[in-house]
């Protein structure tokens, strides 16, 4: 038999965007049902696998570090790094919004709920061929995803207004309803029983992203100029982000934008937990290492650089004999700068031990890496000389591609000797990308001091084999300020908004080709908190 539930606003979703539209509307004294297909554990999407790396703009640490930044500043880089086509209008002014309010709506809600950031401010994508993050706003929270979401589950579970809130989880919404020319709730089904339920109240699409799932809506929207698809693409997003919600959405009018521009990562290897053939792990690929492609050769005419512009190391590798490659570096390296995408293996963080991260930053995180090399025996080779390394990485090669030792070696060599020559006669754009790094402090403490890959005292040699990783859909569900989705006429729909990576984070393409990072979460909180307000009317 069917169940029916009603509320004021039904929430579809309960990653990070769902909870924080919760909150709000159980604030200003809202009945709110709040639906997951996944289980009660994972409540929190997404963000709690998080680092926690959120985009902010104009903190006291910032200012704490002498950074001189303004909303100006960082809209300017954004829209640089957007290329926003001209009729982005709800994109870019999703852009501005956030820039101008980063502080009050983001940054003082999440310390409000007893989220703390590290003092270190990080500086990523600082851009390659133009300005990226003119300057560092990456803000690490203290405890990484795992603890903002635990947090704001707190702020849920013990709100004055509590019973005014009912979750639901493994319950998968599937059907949106209309009554009178306007969205009146939404239907779905309870994975265990497969009884049908119908809950009526204001929706609130908070599903996340396409790039998720079986993966075949990344491929079928798979941005053109990039030719085909990879053979082997690596899962790093949500199991169930697979994009049931925006086809409804779509069917109701709603417009879809973007979806072609998502934002993958460079270097995901095989999830030694997975669970499925190809969930993956994206690693903060090393800036020492050099990279290499199939057969072994240095990709290039311009080295692949790490930390500068994420979009175009995709983009070459995607164009690379058998769409994967190889980072080759060496223990020390790999010591000093490699890190994992996720609160999984970031332990210092997680745990929140100061200790912990400054032996991590002063003595190298060993411990990472023995772990990565133990557990992720398919991607991770190490050896104590060249021919062994070449002889474990072809053990591993695809689509029957071969690493070359001679061209590895040569090109090894060539980057080695020019260290050896010294800073003076650095002509390679890795080599001064390094030097560049390690004049922002924040990054010199896990940068290497132009380390030689075949240095014997800092064996053994390590080769890791990455894969493109799908991480995040930047478009989505077109929305306008209020989160309320736009129809293809270009008016809302009543009674139907979206929030979060279901709305492209904010006006179906906040980001338009490129992010600065750090905007997901931090888009998520913006258009949870926006949407809650609208609705409660507050
Ligand atoms: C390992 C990792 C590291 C990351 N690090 C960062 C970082 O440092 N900084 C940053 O800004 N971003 C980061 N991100 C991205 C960020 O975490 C996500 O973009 C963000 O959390 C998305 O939140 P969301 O609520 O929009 O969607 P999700 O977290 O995907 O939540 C959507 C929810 O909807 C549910 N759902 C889906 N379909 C249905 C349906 N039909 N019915 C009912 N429920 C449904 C899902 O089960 C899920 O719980 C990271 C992501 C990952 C995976």
């Amino acid at each position: 038999m069917e169940k029916s539930y009603k509320a004021d606003v039904v929430i579809a979703g309960a990653g990070l965007a769902g909870i924080v539209t919760a909150c709000e509307l159980l604030e200003r004294g809202r009945k709110v049902l709040l639906i997951d297909k996944d289980n009660r554990e994972r409540l929190g999407g997404l963000a709690r696998e998080s680092f926690g790396g959120v985009h902010f703009i104009g903190t006291p640490h910032q200012k704490r570090l002498g950074i001189d930044d303004s909303p100006e500043l960082a809209y300017r880089d954004w829209q640089r790094y957007a290329c926003f086509a001209e009729n982005d209008h709800w994109p870019r002014a999703w852009a501005k919004f956030y820039c101008e309010h980063s502080l009050e709506y983001i940054f003082h809600f999440l310390q409000g709920k007893k989220i703390r950031f590290l003092p270190l401010v990080n500086w990523t994508e600082r851009g390659l061929f133009g300005p990226g993050n003119s300057v560092p706003r990456w803000h690490i929270a203290w405890g990484t995803g795992a603890e903002i979401v635990k947090n704001l589950i707190t702020a849920l579970e013990t709100h004055p207004k509590r019973q005014n809130l009912e979750l639901l989880f493994e319950h998968e919404v599937n059907g949106i309803e209309t009554a009178g020319g306007r969205v009146a709730g939404v239907l779905g089904r309870e994975l265990s029983s497969g009884t049908e339920f119908r809950a009526a109240g204001e929706v609130v699409i908070a599903s996340g992203g396409i790039c998720g799932g079986d993966l075949s809506k990344v491929r079928a929207n798979w941005f053109r100029e990039w030719g085909t698809p990879p053979q082997i693409l690596l899962n790093g997003a949500h199991r169930y982000g697979d994009g049931l919600l925006h086809d409804k959405v779509a069917a109701l009018g709603g417009n879809l934008t973007h979806l072609d521009k998502q934002w993958h990562y460079a270097a995901g290897v095989h999830h030694p937990a997975r669970r499925k053939a190809h969930d993956g792990l994206s690693l903060l690929p090393p800036r020492s290492a050099l990279w290499m492609n199939a057969m072994g050769q240095r990709i290039g005419p311009l080295p692949l650089i790490s930390h500068a512009d994420t979009r175009w190391l995709v983009e070459s590798i995607v164009h690379q004999p058998g769409g994967y490659s190889w980072q080759v570096l060496n223990w020390k390296i790999a010591a000093r700068e490699l890190a994992v995408s996720g609160s999984d293996y970031m332990t210092a963080f997680t745990t929140k031990s100061k200790p912990l991260l400054l032996k991590h930053l002063l003595l190298g995180n060993n411990e990472l890496v023995e772990r990565l090399l133990q557990e992720c025996p398919e991607d991770f080779v190490a050896a104590d000389s060249l021919h062994e390394l070449v002889q474990k990485m072809n053990e591993r090669s695809l689509f029957d591609l071969r690493v070359d030792l001679p061209t590895m070696e040569r090109d090894i060599s060539e980057y080695d000797a020019m260290i050896d020559r010294g800073p003076a006669f650095f002509n390679d754009e890795q080599l001064r990308r390094i030097g560049n790094h390690r004049s922002y402090w924040g990054d010199r403490v896990r940068t290497c001091k132009f380390r030689k890959i075949l240095d014997v005292r800092a064996r053994p040699l390590i080769a890791i084999r990455e894969f493109i990783l799908s991480r995040k859909s930047l478009g989505g569900i077109q929305t306008d300020l209020q989160c309320r989705v736009i129809n293809r006429d270009g008016m809302p729909i009543d009674g139907l908004y979206a929030v979060g990576e279901a709305a492209g984070f904010g006006g179906g393409g906040i980001h338009g080709l490129r992010s600065l990072e750090g905007t997901f979460l931090g888009s998520c909180v913006l258009t949870g908190r926006i949407a809650g307000n609208v609705i409660a009317g507050a």
